[in-house]
């Protein structure tokens, strides 16, 4: 099992070999098959003797990888598609191939060097100071929690006196939002959105300052603004927001898990002013950033609360306490961790951030030429102006049987994945666009199955 013989090397061929024929060729759609039948199609894998390398690549190539959809297909447009760059993804395969500990600088210090290389880049584009820091996380699930567990640490310490948290956030928050909010056991406040379904300063300073008459015994610990809702793309008023926080002084969190990315695209750069101002932020380099799962950035202004908020002790781990040097663990919710900021370290380094500028307007641009397609047609009608690269959607008189049914039959033709969301309690469809590879002709090819 651990030695490289003649079988490994036949079996390490095909598994780059498929790897490679993977990258190059444009991946089918597929779709999933139900479990009853993967069970006959499959049957068990698992048996005493083993069923050797090659048949379990052949069951893999031939049944389970066509039972997943192709997340960087250019026609899925659903939830936030990905779309690694063939670098990240053939940097990907190393990375699984040496063993590297990302969790530490004594076991990692090469893998994360250029990790923080790769952050440094971020937290350039994101105007914060040099000092910030952090660490790859799972996702935007995992960075959000362990920041907000940063940020209570931090509000614990200035008020011990208070014990009933409360998290400010808006009604456009992403989910995990609220499973932080669970997992820490803390009160949420709901903060209303102004008619552009955005957060502002104001309606976050006044609320929060009523909110805290009303409760003397409890106390806003951090507010999460939102850098592109998901579901609409929106950008909450980051500076007016950022303000507020600065003087009463609360944690400002910023959840731009898919759309802090575009900070690297010139033309939509200022919709994010006042980014500089948070406490912490996420972005998903495995959302709009061409890197694979999985990948989410954390950076915190003061890195230093969160390492004192989330590093591990232990008398095995005394060693990594008593020194200096950059542990990777002790910025979130983790102790081993996959250097799994490489691929997009190793994509970033490779072709340069101008690529990715480049990259990154080229899909906004066919988010506003779809947008722009859509407004043409009498039965469609945009749910609000397109915002980043996500394009919202009603074809008239539709309700929500229609649009699944659409969507299963679009799948089932293979011809795209778009699946319908919710807005304001009514249907919509959404595209979103992060695949440069996503032409205008794959947007019209979707919609003339609208007809
Ligand atoms: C996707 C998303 C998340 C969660 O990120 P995961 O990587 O899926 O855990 C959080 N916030 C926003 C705004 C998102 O779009």
């Amino acid at each position: 099992m651990h030695n490289f013989d003649k079988q490994a090397e036949q079996l390490a061929k095909e598994i780059v070999d498929y790897s490679v024929w993977r990258l190059k060729n444009d991946p089918p759609l597929d779709g999933p098959l139900s479990l009853g039948e993967l069970k006959t199609l499959v049957g068990e894998t698992i048996t005493e003797q083993g069923i050797g390398g090659e048949a379990t690549l052949e069951i893999f190539k031939d049944v389970l990888a066509p039972a997943c959809i192709s997340t960087d297909h250019p026609r899925y447009l659903s939830f936030i598609p990905s779309a690694p760059s063939i670098s990240s993804n053939l940097f990907d395969l190393v990375v699984g191939a040496s063993s590297l500990y990302g969790g530490s600088w004594l076991e990692g210090a090469g893998a994360v060097y250029a990790e923080n290389q790769a952050l440094a880049w971020l937290i350039d584009l994101a105007n914060m100071p040099q000092t910030s820091g952090g660490v790859f996380v799972q996702g935007g699930t995992v960075g959000n929690l362990s920041a907000l567990v940063a940020a209570r640490y931090q509000a614990r310490k200035k008020y011990p006196e208070i014990n009933k948290w409360v998290l400010a956030c808006s009604a456009e928050s992403h989910s995990s939002i609220k499973s932080a909010a669970a997992v820490m056991d803390v009160e949420l406040l709901e903060i209303e959105l102004n008619e552009e379904l955005k957060l502002t300063g104001s309606q976050v300073a006044s609320t929060i300052d009523n909110f805290h008459v009303a409760n003397q015994d409890k106390r806003v610990f951090a507010v999460v603004a939102t850098a592109g809702t998901t579901n609409l793309g929106i950008i909450d008023e980051l500076k007016s927001i950022g303000e507020y926080c600065r003087n009463s002084q609360i944690w400002y969190h910023i959840d731009g898990a898919y759309g802090l990315a575009a900070l690297c695209a010139e033309s939509v750069k200022h919709l994010f002013d006042g980014v500089e101002m948070c406490d912490s932020l996420i972005v998903d380099p495995h959302k709009w950033l061409f890197a694979p799962f999985d990948a989410c950035a954390l950076i915190y202004k003061e890195p230093a609360i969160a390492r004192a908020a989330h590093a591990q002790k232990a008398g095995y781990l005394e060693l990594f306490e008593e020194t200096d040097e950059f542990n990777p663990s002790d910025y979130a919710i983790q102790l081993t961790r996959r250097a799994r900021g490489l691929p997009f370290w190793f994509s970033l380094a490779t072709h340069g951030t101008r690529a990715y500028s480049q990259a990154m307007e080229k899909t906004i641009e066919i988010a506003h030429a779809a947008a722009k397609l859509i407004k043409s047609r009498k039965d469609l009608e945009l749910v609000v102006e397109s915002n980043l690269s996500i394009v919202a959607f009603k074809k008239l008189g539709w309700n929500k049987a229609d649009y699944q049914q659409w969507s299963d039959r679009l799948l089932e033709s293979q011809i795209g994945f778009v699946v319908p969301s919710i807005h304001q309690g009514e249907p919509i469809l959404r595209f979103a666009i992060v695949n440069p590879l996503t032409s205008i002709a794959d947007i019209k090819a979707i919609l003339d199955t609208l007809d």
